[in-house]
């Protein structure tokens, strides 16, 4: 079987232990593999949190630990003509609709609600601007009124009918459509957003075995549904257990004493550094997957 795999980081920060760990099971899986591709692509949609020295510095990181990539990095900044054309469809499909609220108004609206919705990473759109009337709605974007388009879930669920998608670990699981609700697949302030962007660019770099972090299964629901409406092909899945730091929460950014810059000027090698994710990677492969 082919096997095409892609590390995909923000350019908002260096590398950290997590990330090696996540980067070394898109590579390994893919280095194991007959004629395995590893690819790179930088999401970095976000202008505003995107720093240019980070692309060349987790690069750097990357070829210090090994694990080096396939061909030129894709940047997801060069793509929004991709994101909006499948945005468009979706719009003439009446799939996604304009929201107008303001991150206040949503909270209000939370407030006045007996009990929000709740999905696995908080309170869920309330759903307000679904409401609104063709007019309303017309009329609003005429007069310019700031928005993100969501995805009417409901809608898209009746479309799609029943779904499932397949992970190396969990097995087969069936998506659940109104998990994260009327997620934004087009932000107000970029135009576009990660599940719409993350989904387009897996097919467009015909990835075979999408490999992330666990923290990530909920989002996944979410985009085997835009891959069935959007005409994608699903790839396999593999969420590998996070890195956690000696408090048991997940690495972020801010872990600059676990960045692999920091590590690697304390004079740790690159094998010492890999060493250190090596109990994840065996429970990853325990089920003969990596
Ligand atoms: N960019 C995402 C992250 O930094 C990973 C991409 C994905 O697997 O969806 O967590």
């Amino acid at each position: 079987m082919m096997v095409r795999t892609r590390f995909a980081p923000s350019p908002t920060g260096r590398l950290h232990l997590g990330h090696a760990l996540a980067a070394r099971v898109a590579w390994e899986w893919a280095r194991r593999a007959a004629d395995g591709v590893f690819l790179l692509r930088f999401e970095d949609i976000d202008a505003t949190r995107v720093r240019e020295e980070f692309y060349h510095g987790i690069e750097e990181d990357l070829e210090w630990l090994g694990l080096t990539w396939d061909g030129e990095p894709l940047r997801q900044s060069g793509r929004t003509a991709a994101y909006e054309a499948e945005l468009a469809g979706l719009r003439a499909r009446g799939l996604v609709y304009p929201c107008f609220c303001t991150r206040r108004e949503i909270q209000e609206e939370w407030s006045r609600m007996a009990a929000a919705p709740h999905g696995p990473e908080g309170p869920l759109y309330p759903g307000t601007c679904r409401a609104l009337t063709a007019e309303k709605r017309e009329e609003m974007l005429v007069a310019g009124v700031p928005h993100s388009w969501r995805l009417d879930a409901h809608e898209a669920a009746a479309l799609a009918g029943p779904l499932t998608f397949h992970d190396l670990r969990f097995g087969a699981i069936a998506v659940d459509p109104a998990l994260l609700g009327d997620v934004v697949l087009a932000r107000k302030d970029i135009g576009t957003a990660y599940h719409l962007a993350v989904v387009v660019d897996d097919a467009f770099q015909q990835i075979t075995h999408v490999t992330r972090g666990q923290d990530l299964l909920p989002s996944t629901h979410v985009h085997r549904l835009l891959q069935e409406l959007l005409g994608l092909p699903q790839p396999l899945y593999l969420h590998h257990p996070l890195l956690l730091d000696d408090e048991g929460k997940r690495l972020a950014k801010r872990h600059d004493a676990l960045a692999i810059a920091t590590l690697r000027e304390a004079g740790m090698a690159p094998a010492e550094v890999l060493a250190r994710t090596d109990a994840l990677m065996r429970a990853v492969s325990a089920g003969g997957l990596v």
